[in-house]
């Protein structure tokens, strides 16, 4: 049993790749392919949230102190988060995606 459950690799409901996790200490919630995430936390890493939904990138915002972060939407019931791109880890966010997001 794993006592570090807030931070394990995953596979990828949307399109199927198999995420690992991130390398750099901080926690990843997102595809690094597609930037979709899952809704399982009502605040980042605490995987409380029981609606599973999938949840799509809406957008990229840029915070003056906590950089790049992507606008989440899910699917199922409608609720935003935002959280970070993974950078500087093993597979890092897909650039092409986060330019594409970002206005
Ligand atoms: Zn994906
Ligand atoms: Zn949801």
């Amino acid at each position: 049993m794993s006592q570090k459950k807030e931070n394990t690799g995953f596979v990828c409901l949307n399109c199927g790749l198999n995420v690992v996790k991130c390398t750099n200490g901080s926690y990843r919630n997102h595809c690094p392919k597609c930037l979709y995430s899952l809704h399982v936390d009502t605040h980042p890493g605490d995987r409380s949230s029981d609606c599973g939904g999938l949840m799509k990138p809406l957008k990229i915002i840029h915070h003056a102190r906590k950089g790049y972060q992507i606008v989440h939407k899910c699917d199922k019931c409608g609720a935003h988060s935002t959280n970070r791109i993974a950078d500087m880890t093993e597979q890092p966010d897909d650039w092409e995606m986060v330019i594409s997001l970002s206005c």
